[in-house]
């Protein structure tokens, strides 16, 4: 049973290596159609359960072996916050990890739980999903258990973010006909608003899921991101195609574009063509636009 997985490499926390809290089988509390994983029964609970002591002599040794390490990432085949002993595994990481950051990829189940605020607060970043706003959405697409509520998710997630002081990124994950509806964007907008996280990660399916449901395209992706907030950053995770036709801006639209919402390094790779990088490096050195780093992420803004 490895419970260990990696190294992979990601620029926005560098070399990482996961700890997959239910190695053995699937065990989550939702059923969302965009799912990698084969399909099982949705649990509220693990009843498969890794002893503390073994993730850790895992961990431990994966450390010796990678000593470049620069993060552990808590993830499951299912969800990491079902599992029974997450406060004590994380005291148990805090006190072996070193230098090296910690994360955790969570669907946000579980997040009104004081136990598991109390527990994700001790973790450098917290990474949680929220792909609608709406029940009728929530329920079509994440097809939670009876016991997961949006209502007391979205209330533990500003509960969370008054106590915490790490990153805090939210992660939706647009599927076709099915949350990018104007006013499912317009609802996520302004709980977004409200919650203020560090970076919200926008994307949509990139591999194939247990449903036939659609991906949609990244220029889909960018006009979605710009129906949201300018302050929120929003970075697009979604991946683009190299045949995909790139926008030549003038100074001024590169501007107003920044004014609206600021852009990664990613997203000028994506959109803008060689003319358009040109204008961005003189209003660069003309100081109209400058970079700022949230959540590990650089984006270009106007000044
Ligand atoms: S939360 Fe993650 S593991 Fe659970 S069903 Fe959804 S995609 Fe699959």
């Amino acid at each position: 049973m490895s419970i260990i997985f990696g190294p992979v490499n990601s620029r926005r926390f560098g070399k990482s290596l996961g700890v997959d809290l239910s190695p053995n089988v699937k065990q989550c509390n939702f059923d969302c159609l965009y799912c990698e994983l084969k399909s099982a029964k949705v649990v509220d609970t693990q009843s498969d359960t890794v002893p503390v002591e073994e993730i850790i002599s895992q961990i431990k040794s994966a450390l010796i072996e990678h000593k470049d390490i620069d993060a552990l990432t808590l993830t499951a085949n299912g969800e990491p916050t079902l599992y029974p002993h997450l406060n004590q595994l994380i005291d148990k990481i805090n006190e072996i990890k070193g230098g090296v950051k910690t994360l955790i990829l969570s669907n946000g189940s579980t997040i009104a739980d004081p136990k598991i605020q109390e527990a994700l607060a001790k973790l450098n970043t917290v990474k949680l999903s929220l792909d609608c706003a709406s029940k009728e959405c929530f329920k079509k697409l994440d097809r939670p258990g009876k016991s997961v509520d949006l209502e007391q998710i979205k209330k533990g997630m500003l509960a969370f973010k008054k106590r915490y002081s790490g990153n805090l990124i939210i992660e939706i994950l647009f599927v076709k006909g099915i949350n990018d509806s104007k006013k499912e964007i317009e609802q996520l907008n302004s709980f977004l608003k409200e919650l203020k996280p560090a970076r919200v990660d926008i994307g949509t399916i990139d591999r194939p899921p247990a449903f036939d449901v659609k991906p949609l395209s990244y220029s889909e992706i960018y006009k979605i991101s710009l129906q949201f907030d300018p302050a929120l950053n929003i970075a697009i995770a979604a991946k683009h195609t190299g045949s995909q036709a790139k926008f030549s801006y003038t100074k001024e639209q590169i501007l107003q574009t920044l004014k609206r919402r600021p852009l990664t390094k990613d997203d000028i790779e994506a959109l803008f063509d060689d003319n358009s990088k040109i204008y961005l490096k003189e209003l660069i050195n003309k100081n109209k636009i400058t970079t700022k780093i949230s959540a590990n992420i650089e984006f270009y803004t106007a000044i």
